[in-house]
């Protein structure tokens, strides 16, 4: 295997991040031309979003993000393998007790998403009202993020997510035929980490064969 490649860097996944890539894009730009009416910016935010849990659903994210650790230096993999088994035993002490706890996302290093071009979907389109319409049903107005209403106030800027879901379970739907998977996925950004660093992303797979 040359450097920088991995298991996941085949053609048949290729294919796959280079349309995620393209989702991701599309997303960015619609939430930048939202934020950007609004004037919104997320630099100094106190409640940052980054300490929120966030669970995350699909192969093709999770391949992604694989894709971007393996990017990093073996010391830095290390440094956030540490970080996120911190973050795992800190929310497990917090759930038997029945405490809520926001602990910050091991990849955030200074305030910076070290993975940033890898980050996931949810992490992209928090902070500004949206609207989602599931198939079937009528659109839904979600809310923006607690600094948000504090800078921008009761407004909204149309910010439709309907059609990134959409792309997403097309794209997840597609790769998970292509590699016979079926498995449920429902993980953190700290046990994505953690179970890419101890080998078992079976484990997030379920009995299928990424
Ligand atoms: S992946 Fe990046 S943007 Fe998302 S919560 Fe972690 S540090 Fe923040």
């Amino acid at each position: 295997m040359k450097s920088g490649e991995n298991k996941y860097s085949g053609a048949v996944y290729t294919d796959f991040t280079d349309r995620l890539k393209q989702i991701y894009f599309a997303m960015d730009q619609a939430y930048n031309t939202a934020a950007g009416h609004y004037g919104f910016a997320c630099a100094g935010c106190r409640d940052n979003c980054c300490r929120t849990r966030f669970y995350h659903h699909t192969a093709i994210e999770y391949i992604y993000m694989i894709e971007g650790l393996n990017a990093l230096t073996l010391k830095k993999q290390n440094e956030v393998k540490s970080r996120a088994l911190s973050v795992l035993d800190e929310t497990a002490r917090a759930d038997d007790n029945g405490e809520a706890v926001r602990l910050m996302c091991p990849l955030n290093f200074d305030e910076l998403c070290i993975l940033y071009p890898y980050r996931p979907m949810i992490c992209r389109l928090h902070g500004i009202p949206h609207e989602l319409q599931k198939p079937g049903q009528n659109p839904v107005q979600g809310p923006g993020c607690v600094t948000f209403d504090q800078q921008c106030g009761p407004s909204y800027f149309k910010f439709d997510r309907t059609p990134f879901y959409r792309d997403m379970a097309i794209l997840e739907g597609k790769l998970r035929q292509a590699i016979k998977f079926d498995g449920k996925i429902r993980m953190t950004v700290a046990e994505i980490i953690i179970s890419h660093a101890s080998g078992m992303e079976h484990r997030a797979r379920g009995e299928g064969h990424i």
